[in-house]
């Protein structure tokens, strides 16, 4: 237990946070942001995006039902266009990347709670069995031959492979990627990885790794929200204006044309350097009510910007105790703290 955690816990226990989500707090919207809901134990492929185990989740959909008024999709696009009606606050739960455990864990928990959240697909992966390059990485680290990984590629790079723990190495090995910027060639990447791993990334796998489209539509049918997070996760401001409308466009009419809602998007990655005034622009003209970023914050009344919704990113290590310390002081700060 860390310190916030120790301090969180005990702070709950004398009733102290009781009584300050007693006290009210500021008008503001928080959006928590979650990415895989599963037990990170002998997972194939990147368990740097499970942020909760289906326990944790469980217990975290309790408290927020239990302290908290919670947005339903409709309701969250609703105060993110007209912020106005925030009278104080409000929570709203997002997903990105539409993993199939959204369906088999997140889905039924969310629904046992009476909550309602959105999920954002890229539609490149909605349905099929192909991995993205993060998990074709931590895959690529895992299955290693060799178990000292050297990569001249954007930068050097060495990194050893704990057969116990690959965690570190397959942490490292990602982020030589996503700090390169936006001159890093994914595909020479990727190349670079293989031959560093001697072996060859699977482009499709045999378990599905992403919800199906029949999922997202029972899932639509039970209350949740289907956005896009564009249709291939490719980082938009490394795109030009011509290629970022075509996937703002294109994943919308693809979310469509299978029924689904589509009002919402979230950008890929969703840090400032991911999105421009371009990114918005596309958005907007491909019909999009709002969209989310992903650095942290929350948004208040004289600050919501519809197309940078901030949401708060979820991890394994927050415990409910400390969740509900984070969102009750939030919520009197009218910032992100704790
Ligand atoms: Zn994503």
């Amino acid at each position: 237990m860390n310190k916030r955690q120790a301090a969180s816990t005990l702070a709950a226990r004398l009733k102290l946070t009781s009584v300050l989500e007693r006290v009210g707090s500021r008008p503001a919207l928080a959006v928590l942001l979650y990415h895989r809901i599963l037990k990170p134990e002998g997972h194939r492929y990147d368990a740097g995006v499970i942020e909760a185990t289906p326990e944790q989740f469980d217990a975290q959909m309790a408290m927020l039902k239990k302290r908290h008024s919670v947005l339903d999709p409709d309701e969250l696009t609703d105060v993110v266009t007209n912020p106005r009606k925030l009278r104080h606050l409000r929570v709203a739960i997002t997903f990105d990347d539409a993993y199939r455990d959204n369906y088999d864990h997140a889905f039924p928990i969310l629904a046992s709670h009476g909550l309602r959240a959105t999920f954002f697909a890229p539609t490149r992966y909605l349905g099929t069995r192909r991995i993205p390059w993060w998990d074709q990485i931590a895959w690529a680290v895992r299955n290693a031959r060799k178990s000292e990984l050297r990569l001249t590629y954007p930068a050097e790079l060495v990194a050893r492979v704990d057969e116990r723990d690959p965690e570190p190495a397959i942490r490292a090995v990602i982020r030589a990627y996503t700090r390169g910027g936006p001159e890093v060639d994914l595909a020479r990447y990727l190349a670079a990885v293989e031959e560093a791993c001697e072996l060859r990334l699977p482009d499709e796998v045999d378990d599905r790794q992403f919800m199906s489209w029949e999922e997202a539509r029972e899932m639509e049918r039970a209350g949740m929200a289907i956005g896009s997070h564009t249709h291939s996760h490719g980082i938009l401001a490394n795109m030009s204006a011509a290629d970022q409308k075509r996937e703002c466009e294109e994943s919308r009419s693809r979310l469509k044309e299978g029924s689904l809602s589509a009002e919402t998007l979230a950008y890929p990655v969703g840090n400032r350097r991911t999105f421009s005034p371009t990114t918005v622009r596309c958005a907007r003209e491909a019909g999009y009510r709002c969209a989310f970023s992903n650095y942290g914050g929350i948004n208040v009344p004289d600050r919501m910007d519809p197309f940078d919704v901030r949401r708060i990113g979820m991890s394994l290590d927050v415990d409910v105790p400390e969740l509900r310390m984070k969102l009750v002081l939030s919520g009197l700060a009218g910032r992100e703290l704790w």
